[in-house]
């Protein structure tokens, strides 16, 4: 599964972070054969069409699709330079499809901004930057490395492949040479293909998550610090999250109907962990089909592009082997015409082959060979 890895300098929320999507976990009955991993959060997708489809339906039992949050464990400072700790840092981030970096954007006398600072005095655009120049420099060395060896070939023997490798790379140089991230630069479809091949750290995608205090979450538009992230967060493609962490921790000790009082008194429609959860769905690219039947409805994460064997393959690889076709119906349609033979009925339902891409919001019923 494809998976968001949190980092941040010390002092600025993590812990608290992870710890209230931990607590607000996936109820762990559903899923028995996720495996367990401390450095792991599971959460539910929030989707209020599950409850739409679960109203209609009636089944037996509702099942959301889930998302992995990882706590990426290491020393940022000195990273690149591959001092110990540091170096599992990297490794950590270079595992994880995108990366949530929590700032902090809350004024705390009683909280050190970093373990060795003696001042509590908070510079968002700061800790921003020396956590992505050692990711920068850790790229650079990278591409330093690559280049020196594709130069050659690429400029004598014409070889098409390190060509394309070689143009990419010398647009990824000076870019990080000026300190900046990979994922400033725009590529093409080509070019982002050689730009995987690299397995960089700069080009995955990020999400700036600013923990403000507990006071201010409910306007975040008044912040300062707020408003430096977002401007920054703009120049590399980036999205930005405003959350508090403390809310968080508060929130995830209580109960569902509790809940939705307190986010209310606080100006929030929904918990911070619910919305960087579909956050960080909408940075992956992810999408949800549903299976709807009397026993169970249940949302499933594909990754949009799809074919609808791969998205069978999702349930049981059984389904991707033998697969046939996916009797489909849109979420939108089912709702409108209230049960699948009305759908029918009105010419709505299709009967999709293997080219079939997915659309989120999909009803599937995959017929396949055994
Ligand atoms: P980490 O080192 O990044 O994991 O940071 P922690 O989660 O341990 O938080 C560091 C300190 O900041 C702790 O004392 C937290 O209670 C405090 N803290 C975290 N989030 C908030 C917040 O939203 N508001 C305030 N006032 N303090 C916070």
């Amino acid at each position: 599964a494809l998976t968001a890895g949190i980092v941040g300098l010390p002092n600025v929320g993590k812990s608290t972070l992870f710890n209230a999507i931990t607590k607000a976990g996936a109820e762990a009955a559903n899923y028995p054969f996720a495996t367990i991993d401390p450095n792991v959060g599971m959460v539910e997708v929030p989707d209020e069409r599950l409850n739409k489809l679960t109203e209609l339906i009636k089944p037996k039992k509702t099942v959301p699709t889930t998302f992995e949050f990882t706590d990426i464990a290491g020393i940022v400072k000195g990273a690149s330079r591959g001092e110990g700790l540091g170096n599992k840092f990297l490794a950590n981030i270079r595992e994880v499809d995108a990366i949530i970096h929590v700032v902090r954007a809350f004024d705390d006398e009683n909280v050190m901004r970093e373990n060795n600072r003696e001042d509590a005095f908070i510079d968002p655009m700061a800790d921003i930057e020396t956590i992505n120049l050692e990711l920068i420099l850790a790229d650079l060395e990278s591409v330093n490395k690559r280049y020196a060896r594709v130069e050659k070939v690429a400029r004598t023997a014409k070889d098409k492949d390190a060509v394309a490798e070689f143009n990419v790379l010398k647009k990824l140089k000076p870019v990080l040479e000026d300190g900046k991230s990979a994922r400033t630069i725009d590529f093409d479809e080509d070019e982002i293909k050689v730009l995987k091949s690299l397995f960089l750290l700069t080009s995955k995608p990020v999400l700036y998550v600013a923990n403000v205090s507990e006071d201010e979450v409910g306007e975040p538009d008044n912040i300062e610090y707020v408003k430096q992230i977002r401007e920054f967060a703009a120049t590399e493609n980036a999205e930005v999250a405003v959350i508090s962490a403390r809310v968080e921790e508060e929130i995830s000790e209580l109960e569902d109907d509790e809940k939705a009082e307190f986010l209310e008194a606080i100006g929030l429609k929904e918990s911070g962990v619910d919305m960087l959860t579909r956050a960080a769905y909408h940075l992956l690219g992810l999408a949800t089909y549903f299976t709807a039947g009397e026993k169970e409805v249940r949302a499933w994460t594909f990754k949009r592009g799809m074919k609808a064997p791969q998205m069978a393959g999702i349930i049981h690889t059984d389904f991707e082997k033998g697969f046939i076709r996916a009797v489909t119906m849109s979420y939108d349609d089912l709702l409108k015409y209230g049960s699948e033979k009305a759908v029918r009925e009105a010419g709505r339902l299709r009967e999709e082959g293997k080219e079939y891409v997915g659309q989120d919001g999909d009803i599937m019923e995959f017929r396949f060979n055994v």
